[in-house]
């Protein structure tokens, strides 16, 4: 195909141009952080070239020290910040800055509320990027050229981030990209250069390449490099202030939110290398998208080798961000090979602990403030968390430490008690640590299944989340007390008198208990008498054996068919309407009155009655009666 002379007009991607509007609007106290993304994209491809020219060392060919310049031009009023990197085809081009690819943008912007102030933080969770060039200026200028393509392959794009962009070719000498800034005109004070040179110090301090400033209008100082130009993770820790891991931190991961933590590390011995780990103070929007990229940097002695490795760390940990250096990996290795390399699993085993460790640190924090970071971590992390228990069985012990659940002590509905809390209250012979399933807090809240043992004093933890169902599967003790499901089989309580089997319970009633089971027969397994039950007259239980129902109901609702199963109904004897249903001659209407205990008994437990219609007509003609009884 010949090559356009005419520049070509094109729009930017609907979720670009919402994004950019968004951008301008709530960003714009942060302005200057279009420096760091900018410096950013420049030293990752940089970063790429120089992996690329592992392979193929033509490529650095007659320009072999990596750089970023930035070079102002006070008359013109613009800031050009070129990188002699991997640069872009045209393709490149039209697709990274005219698009963005990641998954969930749509509904992500869907959010955005308004509020310039709640809005930068979303925006912060999604990571900025090139596009906060806007903020500050009204044209943006890209030229650039792959390095692998021909001087006459280069392009051009230009947009005013209005909703249009547009593209030609150009030819272009140098390989790699020029991102050109027209500042807007109220934006004088990037064209100061001390003001300039400080915020490209404070943000290229950390990047491993020399990052120059040339001021066209100053010749006395030439071009001069304003960073250290020293990899951050390869200093020592000493050397490193709080201020520079967190612009590291916002370098990496494009937040621009503080992280809450961080740990680096350098291991030495047989297997050698350097981690520097972050836990980020939020949730990105696609955190529970378990496809999203994810994982590390990797570098091997210095040497970019590629984003998002995702083979470090476990995938429930796959909200922590970094750099990890490796000394002994091979220069070419690929996914592939990091899939089968045996030093690997014990570096993922090593780096699972750090994290973990890290956050039994945050956890452990005794004063309220430390709690309340803590707190907050949960209310971000804490459902991947959970997965954690699911799928790390080798790390049960200290992911436990690290779970908060809401229970029955519980400021409403926060999740803020740890298990050593629950444990700590607990009397000395409750030897379980009880648990109510429940499809939401409110639910878990009202369950009847609480009743006796709230008047007994004895916490639960309400479990409302959607993973809770397979997290409690996976936790079978916790300081010696076995967890207990208060919804399902025999409920014996610590302080109960042994001597009282179900058996002998339901012996007096036995009669009542036969006629029942004969009504419900379809409905339920067995009825017993409740031990359960203080101001309910019934409730359901699952069988010893049986999925919880919140499991069910999930894996129902998610297309799979599973085998019937039926509750065990238990009936409060003290209860007036049970007494009320033990002197009922009618048979029909004994019927009827036990079918509405076992509805109203699905109902409170959050199920869905099988017939409602049946259950309506039940209830209509009992209200019917109460009305003949009323008149009489
Ligand atoms: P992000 O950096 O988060 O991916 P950006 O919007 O900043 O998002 O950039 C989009 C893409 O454009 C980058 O992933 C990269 O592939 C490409 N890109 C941006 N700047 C450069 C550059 N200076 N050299 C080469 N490619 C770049």
């Amino acid at each position: 195909m010949g090559k356009k002379a005419n520049p070509e007009t094109m729009g930017f991607q609907t979720e670009v141009r919402q994004l950019l509007h968004l951008m301008i609007h709530s960003l714009y106290s942060n302005k200057e952080i279009f420096l760091r993304e900018l410096i950013s994209n420049a030293s990752d491809a940089v970063d790429k070239l120089r992996f690329e020219a592992l392979a193929n060392p033509d490529l650095l060919t007659g320009d072999s020290e990596l750089n970023i310049r930035v070079v102002l031009d006070k008359e013109a009023k613009t800031i050009a910040i070129t990188d002699n990197g991997i640069g872009m085809s045209r393709d490149d081009l039209i697709e990274n800055l005219g698009t963005i690819a990641k998954s969930g943008t749509a509904d992500f912007l869907q959010q955005m509320t308004g509020d310039d102030k709640k809005d930068a933080q979303l925006i912060g969770q999604f990571g900025v990027g090139f596009y906060s060039s806007f903020i500050v200026a009204d044209k943006v200028v890209v030229e650039t050229r792959r390095a692998d393509l021909e001087a006459t392959d280069a392009v051009r794009w230009e947009s005013d981030g209005q909703g249009e962009f547009t593209v030609e070719p150009i030819e272009r000498e140098e390989r790699g990209t020029t991102v050109t800034l027209h500042l807007k005109e109220s934006e004088a004070e990037f064209s100061e250069a001390l003001r300039l040179e400080t915020l490209i110090r404070k943000y290229s301090d950390h990047i491993a390449f020399p990052v120059l400033l040339e001021d066209t209008t100053d010749d006395e100082k030439g071009s001069r490099t304003v960073n250290s130009a020293t990899a951050l993770w390869m200093r020592s820790r000493s050397e490193i202030d709080d201020d520079e891991y967190k612009e590291f931190y916002k370098y990496l991961s494009h937040d621009f939110v503080d992280p809450l933590i961080w740990s680096h590390n350098r291991v030495e011995g047989k297997r050698e290398y350097t981690s520097l780990l972050y836990i980020p103070a939020q949730a990105p929007f696609d955190l529970w998208n378990r496809e999203a990229p994810r994982g590390l940097k990797l570098y091997v002695q210095r040497v970019f080798i590629m984003d998002d490795a995702e083979q470090f760390l476990p995938l429930y940990l796959r909200f922590v961000k970094g750099v990890i250096d490796a000394s002994d990996l091979p220069l070419n290795v690929s996914r592939e090979l990091l899939q089968n390399n045996p030093q690997l699993a014990a570096m993922k085993t090593a780096m699972t602990r750090r994290i973990l460790d890290m956050l039994a640190k945050l956890a452990g924090a005794e004063s309220k403030e430390g709690r309340e970071i803590y707190q907050k971590f949960w209310k971000e992390f804490g459902q991947v968390i959970k997965e954690g228990v699911v799928e790390d069985s080798q790390n049960t012990d200290k992911l436990m430490k690290l779970l908060r659940f809401t229970t029955t002590h519980s400021e409403g509905d926060r999740q803020d008690q740890s298990l050593s809390d629950y444990v700590g209250r607990a009397a000395p012979e409750q030897d379980k640590i009880y648990y109510l399933l429940a499809d939401n807090h409110a639910t878990a809240k009202s369950s009847p299944h609480l009743e006796q043992l709230t008047k007994n004093g004895i916490e639960v933890l309400l479990l409302a989340d959607r993973i809770d169902p397979w997290m409690v599967d996976h936790l079978s003790e916790f300081e010696g007390k076995s967890f207990q499901d208060v919804g399902r089989g025999q409920l014996p309580l610590p302080e109960g008198d042994g001597a009282v089997t179900q058996e002998t319970m339901n012996e007096e009633y036995k009669p009542l208990l036969k006629k029942v089971q004969k009504k419900l027969k379809d409905r339920i397994a067995t009825v017993n008498v409740s031990q359960r039950l203080i101001d309910s007259p019934a409730c359901v239980v699952t069988a010893e054996q049986d999925l919880t129902p919140q499991l069910r109901r999930m894996l129902e609702a998610s297309g799979q068919q599973l085998p019937d199963s039926k509750p065990n109904f238990e009936i409060n004897v003290e209860h007036p309407l049970v007494q009320r249903l033990a002197t009922e001659k009618d048979d029909e209407r004994f019927g009827q009155l036990s079918n509405i205990l076992l509805d109203h008994a699905l109902l409170a437990e959050g199920a869905q009655l099988e017939n409602p219609a049946a259950y309506v007509q039940r209830m209509n003609s009992l209200l019917l009666e109460l009305d003949a009884h009323g008149t009489k």
